[in-house]
């Protein structure tokens, strides 16, 4: 049997070598390697992708929140409402402009945060929300929407896992002040290095984004804020202008995937397999499900075993020559860099447990049916079914 790799970068680009070897060629024969059209035109498709007016390409999606939060004048005292069970780089980027995360439990089918728990969780220093688009699936933008409008603050949302999905027929990104992409190689988008992107509607908070990101600057050597420099380099936007021509395809080919390992994994004892509601479509950045331990399996609350049936069945699946990854092992609650915030553990049950019992199948839109059929059959053998 062959190996089952978590992704397959090498084989996506093999589809698309021509076209991105040729267009990376003019950027270096043009000599223009910073901003320019590759990068304006860029911006431009993928404002329309998403249904913005505006984007503003930057260096990475960790750029784009940290910008993003700034764009809208959080600092220090401030705080914003935020998943613990997320990629590091959506509370960092908090912390990093001096505001304080504030952590709300996720639900527990979606992965995403609890419009229920944020609404508990306003305080007259709210300056923003902050759900994340988990694994592809979009969090309960109604219910977001509607608390954050009811309390008069702004909607920053994490679309680095979830470029294309929508929330009731909208794209995530559109629906609340800004929303921000990551372009790393693993998302549904990549470039070949680092890129990122904020999108939205407001063109002044777009202008003030762009002057952020280059050194604080609308006017060439004249500086108005202490910005960064963040910009996205025209051979990644040459190539994510081709990239985003294929992005549907690969969405639909990403949901095929997820339909047949449901299929395949349908009533096997102890998994839970990812769900999709009518309102959310997600597009599969990661096929996502829990393993319950034995003991679980009948009264499925808290995971006394502290994730150790997952990590050996994922061991198993790796003697087997099957990669599956955990994202995300340990939420940010109980992160070492978050020890001064002073949560405890117990303090998000539903997080805690997510990071104790899921496990994320090879996804990539190449994956084949005789693949997908190797990595069931050798969970079910590992699971003892
Ligand atoms: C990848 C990711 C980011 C950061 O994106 P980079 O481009 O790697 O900086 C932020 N949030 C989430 C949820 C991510 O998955």
């Amino acid at each position: 049997m062959s190996k089952i790799p978590p992704l397959d970068l090498v084989q996506q680009y093999q589809t698309i070598e021509a076209e991105v070897r040729s267009a990376v060629l003019e950027v270096l024969a043009s000599g223009r390697y910073i901003g320019g059209t590759q990068v304006t035109d860029f911006e431009q498709q993928f404002a329309s992708y998403v249904g913005v007016s505006d984007c503003v390409a930057c260096n990475s999606g960790t750029d784009a929140l940290y910008i993003a939060l700034l764009a809208l004048g959080i600092g220090p005292g401030d705080e914003v409402i935020t998943p613990p069970f997320t990629f590091i780089a959506t509370a960092e980027t908090i912390s990093a402009v001096g505001a304080t995360p504030v952590f709300v439990d996720i639900e527990a089918t979606s992965f995403n945060l609890d419009p229920a728990q944020v609404a508990a969780a306003v305080t007259p220093r709210t300056r923003a929300i902050m759900p994340v688009h988990l694994f592809g699936r979009p969090a309960d933008m109604t219910r977001v929407m509607e608390v954050a409008n009811q309390h008069h603050v702004p909607v920053i949302e994490d679309c680095a896992q979830a470029v294309g999905a929508t929330w009731s027929g909208q794209r995530v990104g559109s629906i609340g002040q800004v929303g921000c992409f990551s372009f790393y190689p693993t998302k549904n988008l990549g470039a070949c290095g680092d890129g990122g992107a904020l999108t939205t509607n407001d063109a002044a908070i777009a202008a003030k984004s762009r002057m952020l990101l280059n050194h604080g600057s609308r006017k060439r050597y004249y500086h108005e804020a202490i910005g960064i420099n963040s910009r996205l380099d025209a051979i990644q936007a040459a190539i994510l202008k081709i990239k985003l021509s294929y992005l549907e395809t690969w969405n639909a080919q990403r949901r095929a995937v997820s339909e047949r390992y449901s299929r395949l994994l349908a009533q096997v004892p102890g998994v839970v397999l990812p769900q999709e509601i009518s309102e959310g479509k997600s597009v599969w950045n990661q096929y996502t499900l829990r393993l319950l331990a034995p003991a679980e399996t009948a009264v499925s609350d808290g995971d006394v075993q502290g994730g150790q049936f997952r990590d050996r069945v994922r061991s198993q699946l790796q003697a087997n020559g099957i990669s599956s990854t955990v994202y995300y092992p340990l939420p940010l609650h109980l992160q070492p860099v978050y020890q001064d915030l002073g949560y405890q553990p117990g303090r998000f049950p539903v997080s805690e447990q997510a990071c104790h019992q899921v496990l994320s199948l090879p996804m990539f839109p190449e994956l084949s049916p005789e693949q997908q059929e190797q990595v069931a059959y050798a969970l079910k053998d590992c699971l003892g079914t």
